[in-house]
């Protein structure tokens, strides 16, 4: 997750960090972060359904 976007309503779902913000023009995003060393993994969603169907449906490529 980028540092120094504040995220509201931030869930964990697994591994996985799912929180809501806004971009640089107010709307609103969400972003699936994956707290696993060495994954990386991190994606942005329109729709916070899609963001936590992300978040649950992830599988980490490093064990
Ligand atoms: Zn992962």
């Amino acid at each position: 997750m980028t540092p120094n976007r504040r995220f509201r309503n931030v869930v964990r779902i697994g591994p996985v960090r799912v929180g809501t913000s806004y971009d640089n023009r107010g709307r609103e995003q969400h972003t699936a972060a994956c707290t696993a060393p060495r994954c990386g993994f991190s994606a942005d969603y329109d729709s916070r359904t899609a963001a936590e169907l992300a978040a649950r449906t992830h599988r980490c490529p490093v064990r």
